[in-house]
């Protein structure tokens, strides 16, 4: 990796400690590896991300309807889906200073292609013939255990009141698609929907992630946005290619610089799949996976009719035509979105007199915090009660934030930070002229307004 991006990641990692966005699990405790919590600010921007995803998978789509099934599921669900069985990555151990390591991403670091879908065997001819070439993270030696595949799924033992429960655990669902595709005929039934259609959730699913790092890029605890979306066998490919472009213009129009994006075709497919593609952001660290866009036929519907014994069969009310539905999906993490748009907004710019400051240039849709407001001086009641009147006028429209913690120049610093398209200082001015001084995130630029004018300036803003 390369030295200055590996600068900006410690940047934006020391940036979202410092102003609240992501703070690390149970930190007074020491901490608790791969996961994390938003503060104030990530709180906001995580559900700005939700809010955003839900208007383009649901709300504008009049084919799309929601869902938001349980965490906890009948453990056959994981049976069926394949995950008891084959959700596992391959871990080996370096013998000198015991760190796991997932090997499939070791290999390919140095360019070697290997995926979960590859066998313990092929792995670990793989971990042979590229002995030399493979250093522990940690402490640099080249000297590993045997791969193993190690299942992500996570146990417990809800429901269980006896004391070996490891033996017939429920799971913490591991991914969320399992729960629409156990609902689909519920969906089906109950609302207007025909095929083609798709249901939406977003959820928490749970991954016993084998490598803790990378920030919120890979955590145990994780938040998905899926669509699984139902399709007549024919139309699969098509509405497939209609998807991938959706959810590209989706990040486009998200500010995602085009060249910051990229399409990884999976060359090693599981054997179900018809296509599968992954849409790549440029991290700090490197192109990786920030989305799956993938192609599945029909092996979900398929596998849990089999399982539950029901059949999952479509009925087409026109052709009478029954079939099972294939299904195409769109699959993002909540906390990998959030760290692609804070690595897409992260600037540190040069001002006039020698002086820097770091601005977060997010959407404004994004924002965790629309308009910030600002007595001139928070030692005069005067300018603290107009200054109080204009946020109250506002803050039941815009996220706003009251600030009157040092100078005018440290508070934009601090929302600059915090990515704030508009600050209004109230000033001794406006006691007499009944206007503010609006400041723009962006250029810079001041403007004064009046106050009676203010909602509706911001208004057509965002
Ligand atoms: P990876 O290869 O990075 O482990 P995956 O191929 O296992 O990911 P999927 O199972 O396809 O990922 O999950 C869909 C999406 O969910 C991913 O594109 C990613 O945005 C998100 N995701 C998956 N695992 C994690 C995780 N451990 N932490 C954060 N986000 C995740």
């Amino acid at each position: 990796m390369a030295e200055k991006q590996v600068d900006v990641m410690e940047k934006i990692v020391s940036l979202c400690k410092r102003r609240g966005f992501v703070f690390p699990s149970s930190e007074i405790y020491g901490g608790f590896a791969a996961v994390y919590d938003f503060g104030p600010y990530g709180v906001e921007l995580a559900k700005n991300i939700r809010e955003i995803w839900w208007k383009y998978m649901v709300q504008l789509r009049e084919d799309i309807v929601g869902l938001d099934s349980a965490i906890f599921m009948h453990p056959k669900i994981w049976e069926a889906s394949g995950h008891v069985a084959g959700f596992s990555d391959p871990l080996a151990e370096c013998k000198n200073c015991h760190t796991r390591v997932r090997v499939d991403h070791l290999l390919e670091e140095i360019g070697v292609l290997a995926d979960e879908k590859m066998t313990e065997a092929q792995i670990n001819m793989l971990l042979v013939e590229n002995k030399e070439k493979i250093l522990c993270p940690k402490c640099g030696k080249r000297d590993f255990t045997e791969a193993k595949s190690f299942n992500l799924l996570v146990q417990s033992n809800l429901g269980n009141f006896t004391g070996d429960w490891t033996k017939e655990p429920t799971y913490l669902r591991g991914e969320t698609c399992q729960g629409i595709y156990v609902n689909y005929k519920n969906v089906l039934d109950s609302s207007r929907v025909k095929v083609p259609f798709g249901i939406a959730q977003i959820g928490k699913a749970f991954r016993n992630e084998i490598t803790a790092r990378q920030f919120i890029f890979r955590t145990r605890e994780l938040e998905q946005m899926e669509m699984q979306y139902f399709t007549k066998p024919e139309m699969e490919m098509d509405e497939y290619e209609k998807l991938r472009a959706y959810r590209w213009q989706f990040y486009l129009d998200m500010g995602i610089k085009e060249g910051h994006l990229r399409w990884h075709k999976h060359e090693n497919l599981v054997f179900y799949a018809k296509e599968a593609y992954d849409i790549e952001y440029e991290f700090p660290f490197g192109f990786k996976e920030l989305e799956g866009v993938h192609a599945r036929g029909d092996y979900d519907l398929t596998q849990h009719a089999k399982f539950s014994g029901v059949s999952l069969d479509y009925l087409d009310p026109v052709s009478n035509e029954k079939y099972v539905p294939h299904i195409i999906e769109s699959s993002v993490g909540v906390g990998r979105m959030f760290l692609a748009f804070l690595t897409e907004a992260y600037r540190e710019e040069a001002l006039e007199g020698g002086d820097t400051r770091i601005v977060l240039k997010l959407p404004k849709k994004l924002a965790p915090v629309k308009v910030a407001v600002f007595p001139l001086m928070k030692n005069k009641p005067e300018l603290v009660a107009k200054a109080k009147e204009v946020f109250d006028a506002l803050k039941g429209d815009f996220m706003c934030e009251f600030d009157d913690n040092g100078n005018v120049g440290k508070r934009y610093r601090r929302q600059d930070e915090i990515g704030t398209p508009y600050c209004v200082t109230v000033d001794f001015d406006s006691l007499e002229d009944g206007a503010v001084t609006v400041r723009d995130r962006d250029s810079m630029q001041q403007e004064r307004i009046k106050i009676d004018a203010l909602y509706g300036y911001l208004q057509g803003k965002f």
